[in-house]
C-alpha cells in the first residue's frame, strides 16, 4: 500500500539531475544525461573521483568527435551540462538524485539519508544499486514514495536498459517521472519488483550457474564460448561475459543471489567464478579473469 504521506508527491518532470558517486557509473550517467540535455550535477568526496569521473565523459565525447559523429561545438556543451561538486549545497535544487556510491548497504544509507533532508520534499531519489534490496534501502527514508531504483548498465551510454524498481512505498508518481527522465536519457526503462537480482540478473545468473556446472563438469570454457559466439551468435559467450562483468561483481552477485533463492540458486560448491575470484583474478578491470588480457 502507499504508506506514509508525509512529503510532497513527486515532481512530475525532470529538468536537473545530479548523480552521487563518479565512479565508472556515475561518470557514464552523469555523460548520458548531459548529452540528451538535462543538465547533471556529479558530486563525489574527493577531487581524483570527480577527475576521474569527468574523465569518464570526456572520454566518451572525444571518441564521438574523432569517430565524427559529434562535432567540438556539441562537446562543449555536453561537458557544460555537467557540474562537478563536492558539497550537497549544488545539490539543493535538483529534481532527482541518481545515488551511484559504493555498493554498500551503510554507506548507501548514510548517503541517500543525508541528501534527503538536503532536496526539496519533492524530489525524486533514487538509487543504481545492482543487488541491494530498494525497500531495504528506503528503510529509513522519511519519503519513501519519492524513492525507487534507477539500474543502469555498463557502459551506461551504450546498454539501452534502465530497470526502474518500485519498493513497497514507491508512488505512481514517482515510477512515472522516473521512467520519462530514463526515456530522455535515450534509454529503454523496464519497472520491475523489488527483489533479488531485479529483472536481468535473474536471468543472467541462472546462465552464469549451468555454466559454472559444465566447466566443474568438465568442459573446456573456451569451447563453450566458441559455442554460445560463433554458432548460437550471440556476441560473447559466458566466460567473456563474466570478465568483462567483472569476477569480483559476479561472485558478489551470486552470494546475493542464492541468499535470495536458496533452492533455485543454491550455492554452487567450487565455483569457478570463486577460484578465480580468490586468486585475484577479476576480469578485464585487472587483465585477468578466466582469459588474460594483455
Ligand atoms: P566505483 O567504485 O567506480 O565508484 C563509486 C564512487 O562513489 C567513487 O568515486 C567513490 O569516491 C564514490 N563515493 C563513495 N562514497 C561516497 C559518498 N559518501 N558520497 C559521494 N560519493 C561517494 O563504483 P561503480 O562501479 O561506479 O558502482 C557504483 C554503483 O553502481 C554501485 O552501487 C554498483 O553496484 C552499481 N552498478 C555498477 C555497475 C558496474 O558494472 N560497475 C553496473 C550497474 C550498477
Amino acid at each position: 500500500g502507499k504508506a506514509k504521506k508525509a512529503g510532497k508527491q513527486a515532481k512530475k518532470a525532470v529538468n536537473k539531475a545530479a548523480v552521487l558517486g563518479a565512479g565508472i557509473m556515475g561518470g557514464g550517467i552523469a555523460y548520458q544525461s548531459a548529452y540528451k540535455g538535462t543538465p547533471i550535477i556529479m558530486k563525489d568526496i574527493n577531487d581524483q573521483a570527480l577527475d576521474l569521473g569527468l574523465t569518464t565523459a570526456s572520454g566518451i565525447l572525444t571518441k564521438q568527435v574523432e569517430r565524427g559523429r559529434m562535432d567540438a561545438k556539441k562537446m562543449a556543451k555536453v561537458l557544460n551540462n555537467i557540474t562537478p561538486s563536492l558539497s550537497y549545497d549544488s545539490v539543493k535544487d535538483v529534481d532527482v538524485i541518481v545515488e551511484a556510491v559504493v555498493e554498500n548497504p551503510k554507506v548507501k544509507t548514510a548517503v541517500l539519508a543525508e541528501v534527503e533532508d538536503i532536496v526539496a520534499d519533492d524530489a525524486i531519489v533514487t538509487s543504481n544499486t545492482s543487488t541491494i534490496s530498494i525497500d531495504l534501502l528506503a528503510k529509513d527514508l522519511k519519503r519513501p514514495e519519492n524513492f525507487c531504483g534507477m539500474h543502469f548498465f555498463n557502459p551506461v551510454h551504450k546498454m539501452p536498459l534502465v530497470e526502474v524498481i518500485r519498493g513497497k512505498d514507491t508512488s505512481d508518481e514517482t515510477v512515472a517521472a522516473v521512467v520519462a527522465y530514463a526515456a530522455k536519457m535515450g534509454k529503454s526503462p523496464i519497472v520491475v519488483n523489488d527483489c533479488p537480482g531485479f529483472y536481468v540478473n535473474r536471468v543472467l545468473f541462472p546462465y552464469f550457474a549451468g555454466f559454472s556446472h559444465l566447466v566443474l563438469e568438465g568442459a573446456d570454457f573456451t569451447a563453450v564460448d566458441k559455442v554460445m559466439e560463433k554458432q548460437f551468435g550471440w556476441p560473447m559467450g559466458p566466460a567473456y561475459l563474466l570478465d568483462v562483468v567483472g569476477i569480483d561483481t559476479a561472485d558478489h552477485c551470486t552470494g546475493v543471489m542464492s541468499a535470495g533463492f536458496p533452492t533455485r540458486m543454491a550455492k554452487l560448491e567450487n565455483d569457478p567464478v570463486s577460484t578465480l575470484y580468490s586468486n585475484e583474478r577479476y576480469g578485464q578491470k585487472n587483465g585477468k579473469g578466466f582469459y588474460d588480457y594483455g
